[in-house]
């Protein structure tokens, strides 16, 4: 179990979409290793989440596990954050529900992405409405000071805030008893998938699995899109619009990075050459990754004895909220709590 600390706390959620890519890792997990370690992290697989809308329920538990495994392959320390999965821990909806009560209907209305996804349907599930009062939840559960977001999640936290004020108003009795969640502004990082225009994504099938082997990684970056220009490996080209030299910034030295410009610009090596060097590079960084994935696929009960132990944990500290809220709130307190 973590140590309780008096560090700030940070809250974030994943959604158990089975294995990660390294847009994940690169985009969004990279930065949880390394903040894991200078605040209080609570890190939540967010099922509750993931059924919002149409989804496979046959595959959602193995998802789940699948991306345990990855966070905790990829260096999330239980030792250091609490790593659980949200439906283990039903203060969740039960905080979701009671929050409703102060959520204006309009809010959610105008949320850009529900009327963004709100036109996949025909008829549009409530719960895609209320999401984001879930997130506002799983925030607010945890009194959690700071929450690392992208872009597209400003305007939920927000919302969340937005929540906290006026649950305060009518319940706070004079306190703040919901401190208003701040961003964690962290560097915009949008991995270009391997077709070389649209971001990394699952769906789009232009990803490199953090898990995949090396003969994987090179099949799949073998084909990947250069600059066009490039037609031989005597015409020069221009690294910057090639989705390949991004790459080398991130898994290769910066001595690497800098003979990609010079060999890219003066037509010294072919595009096969640059990627065969991205590969090596690649395949050393994700190399220990994968090989604790396939180490904790092979104890599945490790997996779910870290998910346990950080449910429990989870559950204390949800557990102190609740119990906060429902007085504040008028509720008659059961005889035993
Ligand atoms: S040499 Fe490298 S950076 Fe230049 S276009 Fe080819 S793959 Fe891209």
């Amino acid at each position: 179990m973590p140590p309780s600390t008096s560090k700030p706390r940070v809250l974030s959620g994943v959604q158990p979409s089975g294995n990660l890519h390294i847009g994940n890792y690169l985009g969004a997990l990279k930065n949880w290793v390394k903040i894991q370690y200078d605040f209080e992290s609570i890190f939540c697989i967010v099922d509750l989440h993931a059924v919002s809308g149409k989804y496979e329920h046959e595959s959602l538990a193995q998802r789940t596990r699948e991306m345990a495994i990855g966070l905790l392959a990829a260096g999330i320390d239980p030792d250091s954050a609490i790593l659980f999965v949200q439906s283990h821990v039903p203060e969740h909806s039960e905080l979701q529900w009671l929050l409703n009560t102060v959520t204006p209907l309009g809010e959610l209305e105008r949320m850009t992405q529900f009327k963004d996804k709100a036109q996949r349907f025909e008829s549009v599930p409530a719960g895609l409405l209320n999401y984001p009062v879930l997130m506002a939840a799983d925030i607010l559960l945890y009194r959690a000071d700071l929450v690392p977001v992208g872009d597209d999640q400003i305007q939920h936290l927000e919302l969340a805030r937005e929540i906290a004020r006026r649950w305060n108003a009518e319940f706070g009795r004079g306190e703040d008893f919901f401190p208003e969640p701040q961003p964690i502004l962290t560097e915009a990082k949008r991995i270009t998938g391997l077709d070389g225009q649209a971001k990394m994504s699952k769906s789009l099938g232009n990803t490199i699995g953090l898990l995949d082997s090396p003969e994987t990684i090179w099949q799949k970056l073998r084909p990947a899109k250069t600059d066009p220009a490039r037609v031989t490996r005597h015409d020069p080209g221009n690294p910057e619009v090639c989705n390949i030299y991004h790459l080398h910034k991130y898994f290769s030295p910066p001595e690497t990075v800098v003979r990609v410009v010079d060999a890219c610009r003066g037509a010294k090596w072919g595009c096969l050459d640059c990627k065969r060097e991205l590969a090596d590079n690649m395949i050393r960084t994700l190399t220990p990754i994968r090989e604790r994935a396939l180490s904790l696929q092979q104890d599945p009960g490790r997996v779910d004895q870290i998910l346990g132990d950080g449910a429990a944990t989870a559950r204390r500290l949800a557990g102190e909220t609740m119990r906060e809220v429902r007085a504040r709130m008028g509720f008659l307190a059961p005889m035993r709590d």
